[in-house]
């Protein structure tokens, strides 16, 4: 594709564009306003054949964009005040406005266009320039080449001629367009424009305002153009104040303008018979720009709350996961009938109170519980009584130790309790008050209340190596229990 429309010469490639730009109407019109033979005889007799094109000539000179007072309801007397240059304004205007189908995007870029050609021609009239048409028909023609663009993609014009006026030749470098101003050129070369307006087009979008007076004075409207057309409108007024200061005109002079320009849009626009959807003043659009950002606002605090919600929920399940995590492990490590340690934990607290001792050079003592005759209670009260009995001994192990000992359930109706930084005459004592307190805590049987007695066995290891005494310290706590059960049950037995 790219290979063969390179083959295709300048001219025949804008002459393609000339056709696609125009209706057959207009293009007529065009064609003879722009021959230089033209005589106002014969646009009249065209204008007065053509019951549509008499009815733009009437709306087109009564419209308050052509500045005539009075009001003109005769065609001939309307084509001998427009003259040739102003028959040539309204063709080109018909031509602008014959581009594509109605709609929200064609729309916005014939305002565009219209506003151009309005705030180009009123900054002329400002400067005291006594021919303002060509100014008029020069700012028809600034967007030209986006309306060209318009013809092959629409959408993708539109998108351009929606961006804020100042980025619109690198909007359209990007997306692969001949920038506007380019192509704008080339056309009006190719209508046979002057070299003036042909040279304004070119350079409109320029960084530094150009010297000529049309070029000067539409490349200023471009930048008054674009406060109404997107961005930061403060920051375009002040880039329009800076253009038109250029010109001599005021800031009250600019302010004025810029308040005239919407209402003239759109009554010009109906001259031309097309609609052009609403034209806000710049205070209406700066305050919709703060709508927006209210809004904006607003969703972004929404989204804030949402998320201090969702991390406020988050907080919760992991304090809820923590907690489901704490009760896990202490179900994992806890007997269920006692509720004292299980074996493996009671195994492993041993391991852990032996090694901290060897580190401290501290004494640990055990001591190993075991119910005296447990297997008559249950053959007596039954498996019931007897777990109540078991139930009951956890419940007052938990009681009467310290927070730093642990007891557990080494198995069946045997319990250890581990005594860190306790010699055997202290777990004598403890052991003792267990001894004796035991029996007090009587079990409800079938029959009456249940009483026990227990045998308990004490071993104590100190200093350096015992983190290796697990096992030893346990034969010797069993040994001594032994001892308490041979020599007569319900007492304390400690190992030599
Ligand atoms: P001794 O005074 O010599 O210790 O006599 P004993 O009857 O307590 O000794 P033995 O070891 O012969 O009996 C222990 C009994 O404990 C046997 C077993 O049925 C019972 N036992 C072990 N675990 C449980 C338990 O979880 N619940 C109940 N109800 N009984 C248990
Ligand atoms: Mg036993
Ligand atoms: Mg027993």
């Amino acid at each position: 594709m790219s290979t063969v429309s390179s083959r295709v010469p300048a001219s025949s490639r804008a002459n393609r564009q000339k056709t696609e730009l125009m209706s057959t109407s207009a293009a007529r019109i065009v064609q003879i306003a722009l021959r230089d033979d033209v005589s106002l005889g014969e646009l009249a007799q065209l204008a007065s054949t053509d019951p549509a094109f008499a009815l733009r000539v009437l709306a087109f000179v009564n419209s308050p964009a052509m500045g005539i007072r009075r009001r003109v309801e005769d065609v001939r007397q309307a084509t001998n005040l427009l003259g040739v240059r102003g028959m040539r304004t309204l063709g080109l205007s018909l031509m602008v406005t014959s581009l594509g189908p109605a709609g929200a995007e064609s729309e916005m870029l014939l305002a565009n266009c219209l506003r151009r050609a309005i705030i180009t021609r009123e900054l002329a009239l400002l400067t005291k320039c006594k021919d303002p048409d060509p100014y008029f028909t020069t700012g028809l023609l600034l967007d030209a080449g986006l309306l060209a663009s318009a013809k092959k993609d629409l959408e993708r014009a539109a998108y351009i001629a929606s961006a804020p006026a100042m980025y619109r030749v690198v909007h359209e470098r990007v997306a692969g367009f001949v920038p506007h101003p380019e192509l704008g050129a080339e056309i009006a070369g190719n209508y046979g424009l002057g070299p003036e307006m042909v040279e304004a087009l070119a350079h409109h979008h320029d960084v530094a305002p150009p010297q000529e007076p049309l070029s000067r004075v539409a490349w200023v409207a471009e930048r008054c153009a674009a406060v109404f057309e997107g961005g930061d409108i403060v920051h375009h007024r002040q880039v329009a104040q800076e253009a038109a200061a250029i010109l001599a005109v005021s800031t009250e002079q600019l302010d004025a303008l810029i308040g005239r320009v919407p209402a003239m849009v759109t009554e010009l626009a109906s001259a031309l018979d097309r609609t052009v959807g609403d034209q806000f003043e710049v205070d209406d659009l700066q305050e919709r720009a703060h709508d927006r950002l209210v809004a904006l606002n607003e969703h972004y605090e929404g989204l804030v709350h949402t998320l201090e919600d969702l991390l406020e929920k988050k907080e919760a399940l992991q304090q809820e996961l923590r907690a489901a995590n704490e009760r896990l492990e202490r179900l994992a490590s806890t007997d269920e009938l006692t509720q004292v340690a299980n074996r493996r934990a009671i195994d492993e607290a041993l391991r852990r109170d032996l090694a901290r001792a060897d580190r401290d050079a501290k004494p640990v003592s055990v001591i190993l519980i075991d119910v005296d005759h447990f297997k008559s209670v249950n053959d007596t009260w039954g498996h019931q009584t007897g777990d109540a009995v078991l139930s009951a001994l956890g419940r007052l192990l938990k009681q009467m130790l310290r927070a730093s000992d642990v007891a557990g359930r080494w198995g069946g109706e045997e319990f250890l309790c581990i005594l860190p930084n306790t010699d055997s005459s202290g777990a004598q004592v403890v052991a003792e008050r267990l001894r004796t307190t035991l029996p007090l805590h009587t079990v409800a049987g079938p029959r009456g209340p249940v009483q026990v007695t227990a045998s308990f066995g004490i071993a104590t290891v100190r200093g350096p190596g015992c983190r290796n005494a697990s096992e030893g310290i346990m034969r010797r706590a069993d040994s001594a229990l032994y001892q308490a059960k041979e020599q007569g049950r319900d007492r304390v037995i400690v190992s030599p």
